[in-house]
């Protein structure tokens, strides 16, 4: 295992000094790179289309201009818009604005591992992916902390890619948790297995363990508080990523709840069967199919993505969260 891992200490933010910096979309990663940004003392301007993102970009004080003036303007374009409408819009709005020795960072390698966009030649084109939603990149900056990032160059045509990939990725605060080179391609395709594969899993098996526990007759609410409601669930995981699964459970369990996973853990899935799962996610990943899929409904207005959004709002497990929420106020509605 050799992966490389950057610190702080080897970036700086010398290496875009003076450089105009352009962040192209201000949802998630865009409004939490925007602030961080700010805050390592980066000149940004954002571009964005006339919507309710490019009002919340002008209240947090950024000055804000169309996709397209705001990639003329700079020469480091850091493109943050859903990936499925990345190249719509890079024809459109950005492509024209790009001039040799321009840089332009993805968040996620999706648009380059499928091909869906041809950047000029004559340019420098990275990746800088955080692995956490923006909310909390900005969360564990204010806090002094970081988010770990992978970072790849596709395309280093100024021999400077590195130097200025690695000075954005110290001002986004990656640098602090250690940022790791990542080809494109291996974090694309890793990135959408979580989603495909682990995510799911867990949801699911939270939803089956609800609907079973309220069926055998626990108070709902109960039942959610039991789950995933107290954060329980997340903090042992969020332990258990620093220190590992099972050495956590050893530090912080008791002998009846060491005892209990550890004696049910092989038969708590058909393992069969969830290995094919994994395999065939996978499948659908590197032939492209999921990408296809996505792209396509994305360009049909997402019929089937409002489809399984209103499905999951009706779960009865859903329901039950949002009782469960306005019981213990657990959702202050602040997002930061
Ligand atoms: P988002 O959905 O929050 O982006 C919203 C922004 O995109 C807004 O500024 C909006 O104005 C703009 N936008 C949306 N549709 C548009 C359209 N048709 N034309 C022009 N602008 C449009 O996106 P996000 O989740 O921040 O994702 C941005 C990039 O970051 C993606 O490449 C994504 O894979 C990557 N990323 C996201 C996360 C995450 O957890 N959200 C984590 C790591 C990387
Ligand atoms: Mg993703």
């Amino acid at each position: 295992m050799s992966v490389r891992v950057f610190r702080d200490a080897d970036a700086s933010l010398a290496h875009i000094e003076g450089e105009p910096v352009s962040i192209i979309g201000y949802g998630s990663q865009g409004r939490a790179q925007a602030l961080n940004l700010r805050d390592s003392g980066v000149d940004l301007i954002i571009g964005n289309r006339e919507d309710d993102f490019a009002a919340a970009a002008r209240d947090d004080g950024f000055e804000v201009l169309s996709m397209a003036d705001a990639a003329t303007r700079a020469r480091i374009v850091l493109f943050l818009v859903p990936d499925e409408i990345q190249a719509q819009v890079f024809e459109q709005a950005i492509h024209p604005g790009l001039e040799p020795g321009n840089m332009i960072v993805f968040a996620h390698g999706f648009a380059l591992r499928y091909g869906l966009i041809d950047a000029p030649e004559d340019i420098d084109v990275a990746l800088l992916a955080p692995r956490m939603p923006g909310a909390y990149l900005r969360q564990r900056y204010i806090a002094g902390k970081g988010v770990p990032a992978y970072v790849d160059v596709a395309s280093d045509v100024t021999g400077l890619a590195w130097q200025r990939l690695l000075a954005l990725a110290k001002g986004i605060g990656a640098t602090r948790a250690g940022t790791l080179a990542v080809s494109f391609r291996d974090e694309t395709e890793l990135d959408l297995f979580s989603e495909h594969f682990t995510f799911p899993l867990i949801f699911r098996a939270l939803e089956i363990a609800f609907e079973e526990l309220v069926a055998a007759g626990y108070p709902p609410e109960v039942a959610i508080m039991e789950l995933h409601g107290s954060g329980e669930l997340g903090e042992v995981l969020e332990e258990a990523g620093r220190v590992g699964l099972y050495e956590m459970l050893e530090r912080r369990a008791s002998p009846a709840g060491r005892y209990g996973v550890l004696r049910h853990r092989e038969a708590a899935l058909d393992e069969q069967t969830t290995r094919q799962r994994a395999r065939k996610a996978l499948e659908r990943i590197r032939n492209g199919s999921f990408a296809r899929e996505l792209v396509s409904d994305g360009g049909a207005g997402y019929p089937e993505l409002g489809r399984l959004t209103e499905l999951a709002r009706h779960l009865p497990l859903s329901r039950a969260e949002l009782a469960f929420n306005s019981l213990f106020h657990l959702d202050d509605g602040s997002g930061w």
